[in-house]
């Protein structure tokens, strides 16, 4: 069995250091091993891309977007077989990780504005003879540590914006899925990045506090679970470096009673089953108003999800397993959980078997009903194909649960009345919002992210945010000698 390394200054990495191993979730079948880098190994992968730095910062911004151009072909080039590593590792299906993999092409294709975006604002005559610009300058090595549930599109959320606007980076990929960021990093060197620019470190918490806390990393994007987020969000900014980390989630989806609720269900299934439920936008709760619509979603439901077929990701199913034995049993307690707190369980996925892969992580799509916001299976993100709804007499009470929420990423309603709509959008207390559409995913010209516990950092990922994160803005003001004054001036200047 082969063990994954690394990709370092432009080469890969062999290393054997403590293997992890990286199970196919719908065999059950150990694939490869993953090697977890030590601290040495993640000094080696920054003190690299310390080096690169100052060439990459001084490359044309130009001609760095010309390599986001050529990756951008290469990406296409090899979609299928970058696709069949995410199913493979992930256990997602096909055209979901195809989906996914576009969604990340449109970052690069994003930064390949670059020379654009990262133009800075210039005023001339502040004062007599003088002009004041501002340009958006590189921060240096950064850093990206990634989850299991988008292995290309949430490092693609990152590396592209941060190197074309001149920064180096080292990632540290999921240790769950680590291929796919090989993958790029080979596809970024055949586009011409310079060794060096794009370095991956695989590894656990050793080589994630490396990063948070080496003195030439000047900033860190993170996507997890929340303590995670929270945890890396104190201990980088704690070392001086910049953070942004996106955490975890509950995303409510409102059914007001004049919604088409043949819409709703549709989106409900693949928002809350799509991916097996695992995707940070997922919804897994359906806030019903008023008794009436409750009872015809859960009838519009029940055959749709009767009809789902689930399945080995390769053979492209509605949905796949979920990603590990130990998320497996995570998920599957939750279900028991809602059961033994008095929801109604109304569709059971717990006794699913697919015949010829007993030992992969199937789980079938669950559905609870009478949903309070006491339970567990409430507050807490299962992050599995589980959906709960929740009835409420009144919109008023529906936007109140949602912002009394500890998450607040993504959210959506679903109605014919402007008035709620316009309200809802205007008041909720959640980063993305929805109005008729199932999963509000921002695209790459603008930013992801949510507020409360779902964000820790002032900026989003990707759109102007993520320039604005992967730059330090420098204003210089500049005079010539002939105009320059003939006395010594003492006050405060005032550019008068
Ligand atoms: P995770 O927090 O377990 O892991 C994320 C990364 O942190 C991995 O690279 C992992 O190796 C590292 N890590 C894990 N434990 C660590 C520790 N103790 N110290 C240092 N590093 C550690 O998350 P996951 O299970 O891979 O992903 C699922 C979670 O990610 C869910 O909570 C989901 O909501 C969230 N997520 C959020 C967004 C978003 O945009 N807000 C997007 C995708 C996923």
């Amino acid at each position: 069995m082969s063990t994954i390394g690394h990709f370092i200054n432009g080469e890969h990495v062999a290393d054997n250091n403590q293997p992890k191993p990286v199970t196919n979730p719908a065999t059950g079948q150990v694939i490869h091993d993953v090697a977890m880098a030590t601290v040495e190994t993640v000094e080696t992968a920054i003190n690299n891309a310390y080096d690169a730095f100052p060439a990459w910062r001084d490359t044309t911004p130009l001609n760095r977007a010309r390599v986001m151009f050529k990756f951008k072909t290469l990406i296409e080039r090899d979609a299928d077989k970058i696709v069949a590593l995410i199913t493979e590792e992930h256990g997602k299906v096909k055209s979901d990780a195809a989906g996914e993999l576009t969604r990340g092409l449109e970052i690069v294709e994003f930064a390949t504005g670059i020379p654009h975006l990262q133009k800075g604002e210039h005023s001339s005559q502040v004062g007599r003879g003088i002009d004041s610009w501002s340009e958006m300058q590189p921060l240096g090595v950064v850093a990206g540590i990634t989850p299991f549930n988008f292995p290309a599109m949430v490092p693609m959320w990152m590396f592209p914006i941060a190197i074309a606007s001149g920064n180096t980076f080292v990632l540290k990929p999921s240790e769950k899925n680590p291929s796919v960021a090989l993958k790029l990093a080979e596809l970024l060197k055949e586009a011409g990045l310079p060794d060096g620019v794009f370095n991956v470190v695989n590894g656990d918490k050793v080589a994630v506090d490396t990063l948070l806390t080496h003195q030439k990393i000047e900033a860190v994007s993170f996507v997890g679970s929340t303590p995670i987020a929270e945890y890396i969000y104190a201990t980088a900014s704690a070392h001086g470096k910049r953070v942004q980390a996106l955490g975890g989630a509950k995303n409510h989806m409102v059914i007001m009673p004049d919604a088409d609720v043949d819409s709703a269900a549709n989106a409900l299934m693949g928002a809350a089953y799509g991916s097996a439920g695992e995707r940070c936008m997922a919804i897994s709760v359906a806030v019903c108003v008023g008794d009436e619509a409750a009872e015809e979603l859960k009838a519009k439901l029940l055959p749709k999800i009767e009809a789902m077929t689930v399945g080995n990701g390769v053979n492209d199913p509605d949905m796949g397993p979920l990603v590990s034995a130990d998320h497996y049993a995570k998920v599957r307690s939750y279900v028991d959980l809602g059961v033994e707190e008095g929801a109604d369980l109304v569709v059971d996925g717990r006794d699913l078997s697919i015949e010829g892969y007993e030992d992969g992580f199937f789980l079938g799509a669950c559905l609870f009903d009478n949903v309070t916001d006491e339970m567990r299976i409430y507050k807490e993100e299962i992050f599995g194909p589980v959906l709960c709804i929740v009835r409420v007499p009144d919109f008023e009470t529906a936007c109140r649960l949602i912002n009394d929420h500890e998450y607040g990423n993504g959210t959506t309603i679903f109605t014919r009345n402007g008035d709620a709509a316009r309200k809802f959008t205007h008041y909720i207390q959640v980063g993305m919002v929805g109005v008729n559409v199932p999963i509000p995913v921002p695209m790459a010209f603008h930013s992801f992210g949510g507020w409360k516990r779902s964000l820790f950092g002032p900026l989003h990922m990707h759109g102007k945010d993520g320039v604005r994160f992967y730059t330090k803005m420098k204003t210089i003001t500049q005079r010539w000698p002939s105009d320059m004054p003939s006395v010594a001036e003492f006050s405060m200047p005032t550019l008068k």
